[in-house]
């Protein structure tokens, strides 16, 4: 018999993407249509629902042949598919299952973005085959998807997972983008490399490849170039940034015990060369039993998303 079909849904603040699955894992369409975050964003859920629906007609698909609509979304979310609040979309209290599946007639599942972004890095990804699985998305901010047993930890509310807010600096003086000091996002996000590194340049007078740049010009990726150019003070950044993601990474391994730590998101571009610097770390912090753990770096990109939503239909099912 024929493979079922489902839909993976990432919302994101500008755009969401959309995959058209096999439920054997084979991504048979993806695409993307524009976020209407105006009036509160309460075009956002009917405009996918319609995307659906004209995929469907469009490959003579029948609705039957559909198992469900998983939807990731940038926001904490309960087990009942409930949303309190977005910072992106507008959405203030959202049932956003309940409205899907009376926009579309079909199961839907919702999880947080960077949840399903760590589910599909294990069902696709560089976590395949894995079970216990720690990833951490290094872009803009700090995400991060903690999966215990095949599932992603997601707590009361749904902000399970949300490591980029771990303290590890309490000393710290400097405010986070969520109003604490000293979390794990102000060291290790791109924008937080970029502050490590303004900081090292202000504190001496070492030459550095980093001064031909002016302050608001240095971003992780001019950090990465200078490191591999043997830049010594872009060294010392890096062992900072490692110093404290390593020792994070072997708190968490503490608790739940992972095979693998999946590193993600635009930092990660600068390649293999980042994870020996946290990995570095994790060993010198891992309790005994934690210490077999292994550095990878993610392998789906921007569809990590699509892809561990899907799976959370199958999941479900
Ligand atoms: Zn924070």
């Amino acid at each position: 018999m024929a493979d079922k079909f489902c839909f993976g849904v990432d919302v994101g603040g500008t755009t969401v993407k959309i995959g058209l699955f096999q439920t054997d894992g084979t991504i048979v369409d993806k695409w993307e249509i524009k976020t209407n975050t105006a009036n509160h964003g309460s075009a956002v859920l009917p405009d996918i629902a319609h995307s659906l629906a004209d995929k469907l007609k469009e490959r003579n698909i029948e609705k039957s042949m559909v198992e469900g609509i998983g939807i990731g979304v940038p926001a904490p979310v309960n087990a009942d598919g409930i949303v309190q609040n977005t910072a992106n979309l507008g959405w203030g209290y959202k049932e956003v299952k309940r409205e899907m599946e009376e926009l579309t007639g079909l199961i839907v599942e919702v999880g947080n973005d960077a949840n399903v972004a760590a589910l599909g890095e294990m069902w696709l990804g560089a976590g395949k085959g894995q079970q216990d699985m720690i990833m951490v998305t290094l872009g803009t901010g700090v995400g991060g998807g903690v999966i215990v047993g095949g599932r992603p930890i997601v707590g009361s509310g749904g902000a399970g997972g949300e490591i980029g807010h771990l303290c590890v600096n309490y000393e710290e003086t400097d405010h986070c983008g969520c109003g604490k000091t000293g979390c794990l996002e102000q060291y290790a996000s791109a924008t937080g490399i970029a502050r490590l590194a303004r900081i090292r340049l202000t504190k001496n007078d070492d030459p550095s490849i980093l001064r031909g740049c002016e302050m608001g010009e240095i971003t992780a990726k001019t950090v990465f170039d200078a490191l591999k150019e043997g830049d010594k003070i872009a060294g010392e950044i890096v062992e900072e940034f490692g110093s404290y993601l390593g020792h994070a990474m072997a708190n968490i391994a503490a608790v739940t015990d992972p095979t693998v730590i999946v590193i993600g998101g635009g930092v990660s571009k600068a390649g293999e060369i980042i994870l020996g610097y946290i990995e570095k770390y994790y060993q010198e912090k891992a309790f005994f039993a934690n210490r077999h753990t292994k550095f990878i770096l993610a392998e789906l990109g921007n569809d990590a998303g699509i892809c561990g939503s899907a799976k959370l239909v199958i999941d479900e099912k």
